[in-house]
This record gives structure tokens, sequence and C-alpha cells, in this order.
């Protein structure tokens, strides 16, 4: 299990045998960090046996498109798997982000996000919902475990024999729009249903994990419904 901290954004891949499971893959910019991360580590892209996704957002779909041929699957919950298709959008917009540009660090993530192709409108055509109920047939058998709010199809994966949730953008440990570290959700504006996603702490207060692998920040070591009750606002 490799948890990648990217330049803005997190990915996780999931390696047994000669596949891997990728786990989110950053903005179209992080394409190369992506490919290298699985190079550091033995494994080519070829060999990525199905990609999860948390969520459609473009810093967490972005490479996909560069990064694996349409063989690949690509899977989310159902519900997400129509915001990827393009059949409905969810996400800040430029004038939500200009509008608090005067917040700390706002604006280099801005320019940061502007560098890295974080303003392109990303679909994924082929992307398709679980194949199955319950553990995934994948490297690593995560758990889809369905946490509607911060998108309405959002989905963290539990890794049962491991005791790992990877958490997304439901809970996350840091941001650089965000002056604190440790377990806390993102800045309103990111969410798209911010009541909804303090609702869905809940479910991962209920989960067996102890190791919190989330979409942005530093992984989190302690029980989740610890870090969950945290990052309650
Ligand atoms: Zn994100």
């Amino acid at each position: 299990m490799h948890f990648v901290e990217g330049d803005a954004v997190n990915w996780v891949v999931l390696a047994d045998g000669d596949a891997v499971t990728l786990i989110d893959a950053g903005y179209p910019g992080d394409v190369d960090a992506v490919r290298q991360s699985l190079d550091l580590i033995g494994y080519r892209p070829a060999q990525i046996a199905a990609v999860l996704v948390t969520h459609g957002h473009i810093d967490h779909i972005g490479s996909l498109p560069q990064l694996v041929s349409g063989s690949t699957p690509v899977y989310l919950s159902p519900t997400e798997v129509r915001h990827v298709h393009g059949e409905y959008r969810e996400q800040a917009t430029p004038v939500d982000v200009l509008r608090n540009v005067h917040r700390p660090g706002f604006l280099p993530w801005g320019l940061h996000v502007l560098r890295v192709g974080g303003t392109k409108h990303v679909t994924l055509p082929d992307a398709a919902p679980f194949p199955a109920e319950g553990p995934l047939d994948l490297p690593g058998r995560p758990v889809p475990v369905l946490t509607p709010g911060h998108t309405s199809g959002h989905t963290c994966y539990l890794l049962p024999e491991h005791g790992v949730i990877v958490t997304g953008d439901t809970l996350v440990t840091g941001h650089p729009t965000s002056p604190v570290t440790g377990p806390q959700l993102l800045h309103p504006i990111f969410h798209h249903d911010l009541d909804r996603t303090v609702e869905t702490l809940g479910t991962l207060e209920a989960l067996d994990a102890d190791l919190v692998l989330p979409g942005h920040g530093r992984v989190h070591r302690g029980p989740i419904a610890d870090a969950a009750a945290r990052a309650r606002p």
C-alpha cells in the first residue's frame, strides 16, 4: 500500500503481485508524477488493474485520460459515474475561488491549480459503476463506502485487512487553503453539500480503521472515529 502526497492532492496505489489498484489520480498536470510514483515501486500504467475514484473533481481524475487507455476499468459509485460522464457538475467555480482570494493560501493555491490544468473540464466517458457490492476483486480488496456530501456520489475506500480508510475529500488533514493541519473538513466552498458532508462523518465514525489516507494533507494515524469527531465543525 503506497500513499503518494502530490503537490496539492494525494493518491494511493495498492500493489499485489503484478498488478495495482490506483485510487484517484491527481490533476491533469500530475500525470508524470503519477507515472513516476508507479515507476518507483516497479509498476507501469499498463499494470493498473482498475482505477477507483473517490469523486469526479479535477484534482482526483485529471490525469486519467492521459494515464490509462479505454481498456483499464475506471470505477466510481453509480451517482458519481454520471458526474464524470458530464451529466451534471458539482465543482467550485473560478468565481467561487476568486471571491475568496483575500483569504490566506487561496492565491498561491489558485495559481498552482492554473499551472496543473485544474480549470479544464475533464470527463471520463468510459467510467463505470462498481462491478459488485462489498470488497472488490482487485489488488488490496478495497471496499467502497458511500459518503455523499462533498459530491453527491463521493466514495471512501476501506481496506479492512489493514485497518486503512482512504477518505478522499470527505475528511482531509490539510490543504493549501487551510491554516491548520490535522483531521478537518475542506473550506465550505469546496463542498457541494456541506450539511451532508458533516452528516456522513457519522458513516466514517462507525468504521474500524486506524490509518487515515486523505485526499489532501498528510497520513493520519489514529482511529477514524476520533479523526471524524475532530473534523466536525
Ligand atoms: Zn480534492
